[in-house]
């Protein structure tokens, strides 16, 4: 059974997930830095009622800003309670094609869902592509436990108080589906995707032996 993150880098590069799945089990664990910064999706109440533990935070905006969003969130998202307060914490879930981690289990409006906690910046609207692709993985396992449709989830990226709902649909749901199939076929290396705002950021980057634009145009190719 494929792990939601094997999906998930599937979706980003099945390349990446060669090189993932050729690393020791132990370069999988989850870094301090990582789990502190998770740890504040756990701590909104606190937080919000808090000033002196909002500046220790591991928050990457202002409290200000931190304050106005979540406020924002609150209003906007009718599971805001169940967010704030889960049911489930980091909850193992098993679907048909894949396992893996909810950080949040709840029951919402809709009926169950889930959040996972992203600790990077989220982008400008929706989350990234790869991060849909785990979100839906997450959502057709709870979906499959529960034998109920998932429709609703959600991603947090609480260094940047942003809560988004995400709805599932066909379209993501096609995505998830083309980036299992990817992660299935991956038994050698596939081919690089020659992407620079993929590349350059990858931590596989000089075993791949991507060149990136600025290498190439420094080499004249
Ligand atoms: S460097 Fe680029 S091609 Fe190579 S594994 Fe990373 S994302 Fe994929």
């Amino acid at each position: 059974m494929l792990a939601f993150r094997d999906v998930a880098t599937a979706a980003y590069c099945p390349r990446k997930l060669y090189y993932r799945r050729q690393q020791p089990a132990d370069a999988h664990e989850t870094p301090p830095e990582v789990s502190r910064r998770r740890a504040v999706a756990f701590r909104y109440p606190d937080l919000l009622a808090d000033d002196a533990a909002l500046r220790e935070a591991p928050v990457d905006v202002t409290p200000t800003q931190f304050r106005s969003r979540l406020g924002s969130a609150k209003a906007r998202l009718d599971a805001w309670a169940a967010l704030a307060d889960p049911e489930g914490r980091d909850v193992l879930l098993s679907g048909k094609d894949c396992r893996g981690i909810a950080h949040k289990r709840f029951e919402g409006p809709e009926g169950p869902s889930l959040s996972l906690v992203f600790t990077g910046d989220p982008p400008e609207t929706g989350v990234w592509h790869p991060q849909s692709v785990h979100l839906v993985a997450a959502a057709k396992a709870l979906s499959w436990e529960q034998e109920t449709p998932v429709e609703r989830v959600y991603a947090e990226y609480p260094a940047h108080g942003v809560v988004r709902a995400v709805d599932v649909g066909p379209r993501r749901s096609a995505e998830y589906r083309e980036a299992v199939q990817a992660a299935r076929r991956v038994d050698g290396p596939p081919p690089r995707v020659d992407n620079d705002a993929k590349c350059k950021p990858c931590e596989f980057r000089e075993e791949c032996g991507v060149r990136t634009r600025s290498l190439r145009s420094l080499l004249g190719g």
